[in-house]
């Protein structure tokens, strides 16, 4: 039987593990917390990121933890619409989508099968060779095997082992993002949206509603971002900061902020890969290691794809290898990866970096071209027009 070893029980890993077990892998998930745990905050799947999961599992537990996203259009800080809420009529493929991340770890999790799940391995080494199949251990135990997919994050420890070239570097922002659970949800006047956009000098917040069923019963997710570094402080101190910087915000930015409980928060410095790895396939032996998720393609959050793009990786793995058997078939297939995969991943890295200047915008003149590039832009965020960010299929 086919073996493969997935490091890392992120949201690619997760994905990837399932795939390859429902397809004839005998696969071994090696995560080095001691459970397998969703970060408190949610996710939105776009088209391009439901069709990939889509194509993984039609019937899959994940499709019952989304919700519909609602689009609740862009606001400047005063509440004067940049672009206003459209209804998606006439648009066509999968709607985007929100899920609460504890939500979807557990049905990822509930779609693994058989595979093995090791948890508290910690990855460490990781060997390839012409000759020998890849393995990768942790000081005390190497684990072998056909393939190795490595899923572990950002700071992947196999990546900068196989491609050290590729650095995680900071964006230039800082992001925070928190759920508030529904029965502390609050309600507004008649006409005021909860959710939207809304972009100022430099800051951006955004709020969405989650479906009824999600953890901590509906609820609403919140992103705000800064440029500038990560900050230090506690997390009520930075709670505190967030609500000076957004204070005089339309509602209901400052009362998200208020409602919501210093331990709720995650603040992180935003970072990502410069460059990205050469490739994303080290073949050894008769099979090798592929990178997967933000190991392979770490980016700034201001297009939400990130997971999405896991999602893709994952696809594409799953069809590339459905019929491949250890020697030639299968070192073919994982160099088929990288040919895939590269390219598309450049294209959204190039769209990302346009709506990093878009976040980044302050200054007047600033200010105006930014308005004028977003009336452009939202109507193929919604899918719409062929976006090249959404548009993705994933191969036959
Ligand atoms: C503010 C913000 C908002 C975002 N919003 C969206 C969005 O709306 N839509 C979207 O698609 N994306 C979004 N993203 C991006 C998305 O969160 C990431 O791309 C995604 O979580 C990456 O998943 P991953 O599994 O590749 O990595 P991770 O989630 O980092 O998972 C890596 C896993 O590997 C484990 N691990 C690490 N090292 C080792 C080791 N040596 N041995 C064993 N295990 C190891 C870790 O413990 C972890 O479990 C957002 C990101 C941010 C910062």
């Amino acid at each position: 039987m086919r073996t493969a070893v997935v490091v890392g029980a992120g949201m690619a890993g997760l994905a990837t593990a399932g795939a390859l077990a429902r397809t004839g892998w005998r696969v071994t998930l090696l995560e080095r917390a001691e459970r397998i745990a969703a970060p408190p905050t949610a996710v939105v799947l776009w088209p391009n990121g439901r069709r990939a999961l889509e194509s993984l599992d039609p019937d899959g537990a994940w499709s019952a933890s989304t919700s519909p996203l609602p689009d609740g259009g862009v606001r400047r800080p005063d509440g004067q619409w940049l672009v206003p809420p459209r209804s998606r009529a006439g648009a066509t493929g999968p709607a985007p989508a929100v899920a609460h991340l504890e939500d979807l770890y557990d049905a990822l999790v509930a779609d693994l099968g058989d595979t093995e799940i090791r948890t508290g391995f910690e990855v460490t080494t990781v060997r390839t060779g012409r000759r020998e199949r890849p393995a990768v251990g942790d000081g005390r135990t190497l684990i072998e095997a056909d393939l190795v997919v490595a899923a572990d994050g950002i700071d992947s420890r196999v990546r900068a082992a196989l491609a050290p070239e590729a650095v995680a570097v900071g964006s230039g922002f800082a992001a925070w993002q928190a759920v508030i659970p529904g029965y502390r949800v609050p309600r507004l006047s008649d006409g005021q949206a909860l959710g939207g956009e809304t972009l100022g000098a430099g800051y951006r917040f955004i709020a969405i509603p989650l479906g009824a069923h999600a953890a901590g019963k509906g609820g609403i997710y919140w992103v705000a971002t800064a440029a500038g570094a990560a900050r230090p402080e506690p997390a009520a101190t930075q709670l505190a900061l967030l609500q000076r910087w957004f204070s005089g915000w339309h509602e209901p930015v400052g009362e998200l902020l208020s409602l919501t409980r210093p331990e709720e928060l995650v603040p992180q410095g935003v970072r990502e890969l410069r460059p990205l790895p050469r490739t994303y396939t080290f073949p050894s032996g008769p099979g090798g290691v592929v990178l997967v998720g933000d190991a392979a393609h770490a980016m700034p959050h201001h297009l939400g794809q990130g997971a999405c793009l896991a999602f893709e990786d994952a696809a594409t793995l799953r069809s590339l290898l459905a019929d491949a058997t250890p020697g030639d078939a299968l070192t073919r297939a994982i160099e088929g990866y990288t040919r895939l995969r590269q390219p598309r991943t450049a294209t959204v890295v190039r769209q990302n970096r346009r709506m990093s200047a878009v976040v980044q915008a302050r200054g007047r003149l600033a200010l105006r071209a930014r308005d004028a590039a977003l009336n452009h832009m939202r109507p193929r965020l919604l899918g719409r027009t062929l976006d090249p960010v959404s548009d993705w299929s994933p191969p036959d």
